[in-house]
C-alpha cells in the first residue's frame, strides 16, 4: 500500500512539475503580434476600421483558444466623452473556468487600441501594444490546455490611449461582483527592451504582492525590476495611473503592470514588427505566463492580503466615517 502512495504521489508531482512548466507557443506569439501591427489595421485608432479589423483577428482568436464569452458574446461596448463628444468603445472580453471550488477571479489586461494615423503615417504599436496583446492570446491559450484554479478572464481593452476608457468601463460594468476580483494583471509594451529590463509595478501599492512576484520563474534573456508605483521614481517614473491597470486600482483592486520603459520607438510611426527584440518579447511572454499561474494558485491567498490591507487602513480623524 504504502508502494502504491508513493508511485501515486510521484505521479502527483510529476503531474504538478510539468503543469508548473507549461511554455508558450512562440510561433503563434510571433504570428499574433506582426498580424495586429500589420499596416492594414492603420494603427488600431479607436473607432475606425482598423480598429474593427483588430477585434475580428481578435475575436477570430478567442474563439479558436476556446474561451467562453463574458458578456452575450466577447464584445463589451461602451461609450465614454472626450473633448465635448460622445465615442463609442468595444472590449473584447472572455474567460475560462476554474476548477477549484472557489468564488475568487483574476482579469488579464491589455489594450488593442493604439494611435491609428499619426501626422499622415500609420502608428503600428507593435510594442505598444499588439505585443501585450499577443501575450494575452498566448497566456488565454496556454490556460486552456491547462486550466486554471480560478475563472480568470481576459480583457483585450479599447480606448487606453484616449485615457483608459475601456478598463474605466470594463470595472463598471465587471461581469461578476467586484467583491471577488482579487487581481488585475495588465500588459502594455512586452516587445522592444534591449537590457532585457521588465518592470513590474504595483506592489507598493499592494506589498503582500511583491515576494509573489519574485517567485514567479522569470524566462530567459528578462530581468524583473519592481517599481516604477510610487513618487520616489520620479515625474514620469510612477506609473499607477498610466495604462489600464489604473481604474482597477482606483477601485481597490491589486494589480500588477508588466510593461516596459520608454523609449525611441514610443508613440512613433517607428513602433512596428520589424525593430522589436524578438527574443525579449518571448521571454516576456514566457514570464507573464508563469506570474498568472503563480497567481492563479494563490489567488484566494491574494483575495484574504487585499481584505487584511483594505481593513488594516488607518481612517483619517475627522472624515466622518
Ligand atoms: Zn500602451
Amino acid at each position: 500500500m504504502r508502494f502504491t502512495f508513493l508511485v501515486a504521489a510521484s505521479a502527483a508531482a510529476i503531474l504538478s512539475a510539468t503543469a508548473a512548466a507549461q511554455t508558450i507557443d512562440r510561433d503563434q506569439a510571433l504570428t499574433d503580434l506582426r498580424i495586429l501591427s500589420a499596416d492594414d489595421m492603420d494603427g488600431r485608432g479607436t473607432g475606425t476600421e482598423g480598429a474593427e479589423r483588430a477585434r475580428a483577428y481578435i475575436s477570430g482568436r478567442f474563439e479558436e483558444i476556446g474561451l467562453l464569452p463574458a458578456f452575450e458574446d466577447f464584445e463589451h461596448g461602451f461609450t465614454y466623452q472626450r473633448q465635448g463628444a460622445s465615442h463609442d468603445g468595444i472590449n473584447l472580453v472572455g474567460y475560462i473556468e476554474g476548477t477549484a471550488d472557489s468564488d475568487t477571479v483574476m482579469v488579464v489586461t491589455a489594450h488593442y487600441d493604439h494611435l491609428g494615423n499619426c501626422g499622415g503615417q500609420i502608428c503600428n504599436g507593435a510594442d505598444d501594444n499588439a505585443s501585450g496583446v499577443a501575450a494575452l492570446l498566448a497566456v488565454a491559450a496556454d490556460f486552456v490546455a491547462n486550466p486554471p484554479e480560478h475563472d480568470i478572464y481576459f480583457a483585450a481593452l479599447d480606448a487606453e490611449e484616449v485615457g483608459l476608457r475601456g478598463a474605466a468601463a470594463l470595472v463598471e460594468d465587471f461581469p461578476v461582483d467586484l467583491d471577488r476580483l482579487a487581481l488585475n494583471i495588465n500588459f502594455d509594451m512586452l516587445g522592444y527592451q534591449e537590457e532585457n529590463e521588465l518592470p513590474a509595478a504595483g506592489a507598493f501599492h499592494y506589498p503582500f504582492l511583491r515576494e509573489r512576484v519574485d517567485r514567479a520563474a522569470v524566462a530567459d534573456p528578462v530581468h524583473i525590476i519592481q517599481g516604477y508605483d510610487s513618487p520616489e521614481w520620479g515625474e514620469h517614473g510612477d506609473w499607477t495611473y498610466s495604462s489600464d491597470h489604473g481604474p482597477f486600482h482606483r477601485a481597490g483592486i491589486p494589480f500588477i503592470y508588466y510593461g516596459v520603459d520608454f523609449h525611441q520607438y514610443y508613440h512613433q510611426p517607428t513602433d512596428e514588427y520589424e525593430v522589436m527584440t524578438l527574443d525579449f518579447f518571448l521571454g516576456a511572454t514566457q514570464t507573464v505566463l508563469n506570474a498568472v499561474r503563480l497567481f492563479d494558485s494563490e489567488l484566494d491567498a491574494v483575495r484574504e492580503d487585499r481584505d487584511a490591507a483594505r481593513s488594516a487602513r488607518p481612517t483619517k480623524p475627522g472624515m466622518g466615517q
